[in-house]
């Protein structure tokens, strides 16, 4: 038997990776859906508690795989009903995972993950708890569906199901773009959970090779990319892969994308007092969307204890959101969820565990 630092965690497979070692193992189709069922329709945690299973290939299983799933290690409840929750990765390492509910239309609440991707962050985006406390590793396919599998199942408990998934929680999405895809693959399995692509929202600090790669994508999840600045020189300060990456070609792959997808792109922006918030900042970034099927998302800056910038008062925010709606783009100022328990966006961060 392997021991435990060798086996496959089985939440990192596809529907069609598992039957192929099921393949492998000389055991057909029917024995990977129903695998593939236990845990995402009936959400098993346990090999031994797969209903039906043949008793060698459950042998087997626990020769070479395991289930791993984070463990809580704190839980909060904001007063505005959004909860964070710690968990607990299989070497220690820690991440944040976050649900939030939206009133959305005809005043239904819609449950939505924010999920991780990686712990940490390599970008380095000086207003962000995350990107302050630097990369530490990217995060399986695995580690990422059980924290939806974990959402899900803390909804299903009172009656609820989740509807919204967005990459928006510790790490760029687009930095680990292998595993996050695979993620969205087996989120999406219409024979699994069966979340809809198009109610997932992976965000971008601007990764321009990942929003080409996702451009040929023939999976219609959705896309958002942090903008915070309508010129180089801005952007740079808040964000620092823009000196990798600049709005020339960054907005020229996102052109490409709307084009090639039929789709808008959400653009990220955090408004810091006196940095990005004035009129003729508004205007610039007016005039870069202009043309484009774009959706601006304004954030008020969230307090984090490495950044010392304010967030931007209302009336500028509603002043900011005029000047867009001048060049006809719309925008929403983001619901402020969670500051009370730093869930909000930007400001998770673990602490390393002691070694
Ligand atoms: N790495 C991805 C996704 C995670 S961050 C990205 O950067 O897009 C999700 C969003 O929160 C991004 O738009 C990011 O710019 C924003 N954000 C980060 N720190 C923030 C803060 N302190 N206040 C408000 N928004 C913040
Ligand atoms: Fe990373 Fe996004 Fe934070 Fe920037 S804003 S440091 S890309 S998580």
């Amino acid at each position: 038997m392997k021991d435990s630092a060798q086996k496959t965690n089985l939440f990192d497979y596809t529907r069609d990776e598992l039957t192929a070692v099921l393949a492998e193992w000389g055991y057909g189709r029917f024995h990977a859906d129903q695998i593939w069922r236990a845990l995402y329709q009936q959400q098993i945690t346990a090999l031994n508690e797969i209903p039906g299973l043949r008793a060698d290939l459950r042998q087997q299983l626990a020769a070479e795989t395991a289930i791993y799933s984070p463990q809580t290690a704190v839980s909060s409840q904001s007063q505005d009903g959004t909860h964070k929750y710690l968990l607990r990765l299989a070497d220690g390492e820690t991440i944040e995972t976050v649900l939030m509910r939206f009133e959305g239309r005809e005043g239904k609440k819609r449950a939505t993950a924010c999920v991780s991707a990686q712990v940490g962050c390599a970008m380095g985006c000086v207003f962000c708890a995350t990107g302050q406390m630097g990369f530490t590793r990217h995060l399986s396919p695995g580690e990422i569906v059980a924290q939806v599998l974990f959402i899900q199942q803390t909804l299903a408990e009172q009656g609820d199901r989740l509807r919204n998934i967005v990459f928006m929680g510790m790490g760029e999405p687009l930095h680990n773009y292998d595993a996050v895809m695979t993620a969205v693959r087996i989120l999406t399995d219409h024979k699994g959970l069966a979340l809809a692509a198009k109610h997932i929202t992976l965000s971008t600090v601007g990764v321009v090779p990942g929003i080409q790669r996702l451009t040929a994508e023939p999976i219609p999840v959705r896309l958002a990319v942090s903008l915070h600045g309508a010129t180089d020189g801005e952007r740079q300060a808040l964000a620092p892969p823009a000196r990798r990456w600049p709005l020339a070609e960054l907005m020229a792959v996102c052109q490409a994308y709307t084009e090639r997808k039929k789709q808008r792109i959400f653009f990220e922006w955090t408004l810091i007092e006196g940095q990005n918030d004035t009129p003729e900042q508004a205007h610039a970034l007016g005039r870069l969307l202009t043309g484009m099927a774009a959706h601006v998302n304004l954030i008020p800056l969230n307090p984090t204890i490495g950044y010392e910038g304010q967030p931007t008062r209302r009336t500028a925010v509603y002043q900011f959101q005029t000047t867009l709606g001048q060049y006809g783009i719309p925008s929403t100022v983001r619901q402020q969820r969670g500051i009370d328990i730093a869930a909000g966006c930007g400001q998770l961060k673990t602490a390393h565990p002691s070694p």
